[in-house]
């Protein structure tokens, strides 16, 4: 089964094909526009240019993914979007070209849940089958969360975090201290060269089994050591140890939460994404921590931990590979939750006749159904 995947839930344009094999999903092609320099100015993502950029973007990347693999674009089966959580104007672009495109191809659009499409990002970078149950920690600009993943559409929250996401806190130290945006790759550089015990910086671990996380009095010890020491400012030496430190702080929070996360749920695998997870002291932390307790680690290649449709494409093969429940696909939410009170009920029912139906139809090779390729019911926008 090959699936085409569109993921602009923020300020990344991707576009990805993806092919199911008995083993895993294979990634065909993908390309990724980063919105990065135009946005640098303005210290953070402005949804109105970012928007603008998806529907620029989007009639280019398409036809560059099918032209990288020499496919015509009736080859797919199915076409995949983020559904949601993201920006609403970002998400509507992506989502109603992926509506638009699976109409005009008769195929079925399947809506896909970023934050699941980051739970399996591991598994699907790493050519591995998704196998359940894992802890996932995902640690991205917008979330900070721990998952207990029983099976497709099977989530139990363990913690997430009560104030600023890691990325966020990083993104807002760097901003005090005067780096660009975004702020995580510039304080791992600076971090790399400071000593990350020079600065006693508070890590947050409010009860034992609490797996909940706050960063925002971490950041706030920084405004603190930054905003009392203006002399020490002018020291390039001073920054790279804040830097360090801080990062320490952040790193030392997540790896704990997510060892214990793994013994609370008792599961051997412990499947870590989002764009924090590029970071190179995260992961090498976590790496140690896994080994000394028996994990199983899967982590992606740093490109693959940031905002992609691989993992977008890979979800939706894997779920209907499985006969599990896509999304059906009709609109946009931007605050899409990934703990749905009963995964049985409306969408997810919906989701898995169509899913059911795909598969039981590519088996039989059966003359196309009228509802099946149709993506529902479409609305001009
Ligand atoms: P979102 O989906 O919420 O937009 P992404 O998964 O794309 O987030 O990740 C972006 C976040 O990851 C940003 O907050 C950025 O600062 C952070 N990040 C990227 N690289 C690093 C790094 N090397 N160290 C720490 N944080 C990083
Ligand atoms: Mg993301």
């Amino acid at each position: 089964m090959r699936v085409l995947g569109i993921e602009t839930s923020c300020d990344e344009t991707a576009v990805a094909l993806v092919e199911t094999n008995p083993w895993s999903t294979d990634i065909l092609a993908q390309v990724i526009s980063s919105q990065i320099e135009l946005h640098r100015p303005y210290g953070g993502v402005v949804p109105e240019m970012a928007t603008r950029e998806h529907l620029r973007n989007l009639p280019l990347l398409v036809p560059q993914v099918m032209k990288e693999i020499n496919l015509p674009l009736d080859a797919i089966d199915a076409v995949a979007a983020t559904e949601g959580p993201g920006l609403a104007s970002s998400l509507l672009i992506g989502h109603s070209y992926a509506r638009a495109l699976a109409l005009a191809l008769s195929k079925p659009m399947v809506g896909v849940n970023h934050l699941e499409g980051h739970l399996y990002s591991p598994f699907i970078a790493n050519r591995r089958a998704v196998e359940f149950p894992f802890v996932g920690l995902i640690a991205s600009g917008g979330h900070t969360l721990l998952v207990h993943a029983l099976g497709w559409d099977r989530y139990v929250k363990l913690g997430s975090t009560v104030d600023d996401a890691a990325g966020e806190a990083f993104d807002k130290v760097a901003k005090l201290l005067g780096f660009p945006y975004p702020g995580g790759p510039e304080i791992e550089k600076m971090a790399a060269k400071g000593n990350p015990e020079a600065f006693g910086l508070p890590r947050s671990f409010p009860e034992r089994d609490n797996l909940n996380f706050s960063f925002s009095g971490l950041k706030t010890a920084v405004r603190f050591f930054y905003e009392k020491s203006p002399q020490m400012q002018a020291d390039p030496v001073w920054a790279y140890d804040l830097c360090a430190s801080f990062q320490k702080a952040v790193v030392d929070v997540l790896v704990r939460k997510s060892m214990q996360a793994v013994a609370q749920a008792r599961v051997e695998r412990l499947a870590v994404s989002g764009g924090v997870l590029c970071n190179n002291a995260l992961r090498l932390e976590l790496e140690v921590a896994c080994y000394a307790a028996g994990v199983d680690l899967i982590v992606a290649d740093p490109t693959f931990c940031t905002d992609n449709a691989g993992m977008i494409a890979g979800t939706a093969a894997e779920k209907l590979e499985a006969g599990a429940a896509p999304r059906v696909g009709d609109d946009i939410n931007p605050n899409l939750d990934l703990f749905a009170p009963d995964p049985e009920q409306g969408e997810a029912a919906r989701g898995m006749n169509a899913a059911v139906k795909l598969k039981s139809r590519q088996k039989q090779g059966a003359a196309k159904d009228p509802e099946l390729t149709s993506p529902g019911q479409v609305e001009v926008w």
